[in-house]
């Protein structure tokens, strides 16, 4: 066994075909996981199991296949509600965490707020989370304000009081961020929100994969994630809301299946989730995130957690060794996520992880979707690495020697 107890890595890896692959006749070392996580053969195989055993639509056809498609899909629905405590029938199920912060700016958006309101998010923010915001304000000529960052990455937390003196209508907020790996103290945020009188979103697209979560006890009104970064498949993720918030909301997209009855001057909407998830929805990978979900609480969320903070203490420690390594936001791995934003003196991002990929080293640069906080780092790109299950201290042991090879290149 490596040396990241709780898990078992190496009985972890063998899950995932992917990771027996080489890239550059080196092994794979995957540490983009903040982009998108591998997938393990349980959730491939229900992809496969689907399309090649009970393919149909659902909630339509009272035939065998129709009914097994209905059964699995409500199922995964039900286990996905589950493991971030909220209730099934206020899961809706849609693309990801985009699509959830896009149907809200719509759905919420358009009945709720007016000229002069004022919406509040965060410096720290992936796009998906200011843009729709963005839109929403200039559209309704309302105000879209930030809570600013402290040095050591944390949210200024006297400015987010001053704003909510303001009244607002909207908190949007993450969990935890892309760039910084900052965990916010998302249950105390919603609190204070909701005394200010404000609605509030949750992105979870960085802390449902990673962390244990309970969306009741963080008491917002929405909950945002995506599937594809907890290993189940791209286009899938769930929006938890508040059922009553959910029902007394306008529907996102209109055509089959969100309807009750439909005239020719009108229509009456379908019972809360289904209300918000028109057409033929993306069953087989519902389907493939129920089988992910399954594989993550088979481990436990509170291993995979404890693994990521020793993994990011070895990262954090190990990776300062290097010369010019500079990283980016919290350095106490109890107040982190599993990322680590760094440059590496001023060797450019993309050249450092063209450099890294020849060593079989995956990790992301750029801007990472969060161009404000970008600016606030006054940096134009960072590099990125980031873990999850099958990542071990040998993952950050090869970046090490990826970083100083890449620093000898570039005389660093
Ligand atoms: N929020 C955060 C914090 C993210 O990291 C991401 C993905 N990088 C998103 C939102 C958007 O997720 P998706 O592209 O799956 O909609």
């Amino acid at each position: 066994m490596l040396k990241t107890e709780p898990l078992d890595v190496q009985r972890i890896r063998a899950d995932f075909p992917i990771l027996r692959r080489e890239v550059h006749g080196k092994r794979l070392v995957y540490l983009d996981n903040a982009a998108t996580t591998q997938k393990p053969q349980v959730v491939i195989d229900a992809l496969v199991d689907y399309y090649s055993r009970y393919n149909s639509n659902i909630h339509r056809s009272v035939h065998t296949l129709g009914e097994e498609a209905t059964a699995a899909y409500e199922a995964a629905r039900g286990k996905v509600a589950k493991f971030v405590g909220a209730p099934a029938k206020g899961l809706v199920l849609l693309r990801g965490t985009t699509e959830a912060t896009n149907l809200i700016r719509f759905a919420w958006g358009e009945e709720n707020v007016r000229k002069g309101d004022t919406l509040v998010t965060t410096l720290m923010e992936h796009h998906s989370n200011i843009v729709p915001w963005q839109l929403l304000a200039n559209k309704k000529g309302a105000a879209l304000k930030f809570v600013g960052l402290n040095k050591d990455g944390t949210l200024d937390m006297g400015q987010y009081e001053e704003l909510l003196k303001e009244s607002p209508k909207l908190v949007a907020v993450t969990h935890c961020s892309n760039v910084l790996g900052t965990i916010n103290d998302v249950a105390q945020i919603c609190t204070k929100a909701r005394r200010a009188g404000a609605t509030t979103v949750v992105d979870g697209a960085q802390s449902v994969p990673h962390m244990p979560v309970n969306v009741e006890s963080i008491g917002c009104d929405f909950y945002a994630f995506s599937g594809h970064k907890m290993l189940g498949p791209t286009g899938i993720g769930a929006l938890a809301g508040k059922k009553e918030l959910l029902e007394s909301m306008e529907p996102f997209h209109g055509g089959g299946e969100m309807i009750k009855e439909v005239f020719l001057d009108h229509s009456t909407w379908n019972d809360v989730p289904y209300k918000f998830e028109a057409g033929t929805v993306n069953i087989a990978d519902a389907i493939g995130l129920g089988a992910a979900v399954d594989y993550l609480s088979a481990i436990g969320m509170d291993k995979v957690r404890e693994h990521e903070v020793r993994l990011i203490e070895y990262a954090l420690e190990t990776l300062a060794k290097v010369k010019g390594f500079h990283p980016y936001g919290p350095t106490d791995p109890r107040k982190k996520g599993g990322v680590i934003s760094f440059n590496l003196a001023d060797v450019h991002p993309h050249d450092l992880a063209t450099i890294l990929d020849e060593e079989g080293i995956a990790i992301r640069s750029g801007h990472h979707c969060a161009q404000p906080l970008m600016r606030w780092l006054d940096v134009a790109a960072a590099s990125r690495a980031s873990f999850h299950v099958y990542n071990s201290y040998d993952d950050v042991d090869v970046l090490k020697a990826g970083l100083e090879k890449a620093g000898a290149i570039f005389k660093v």
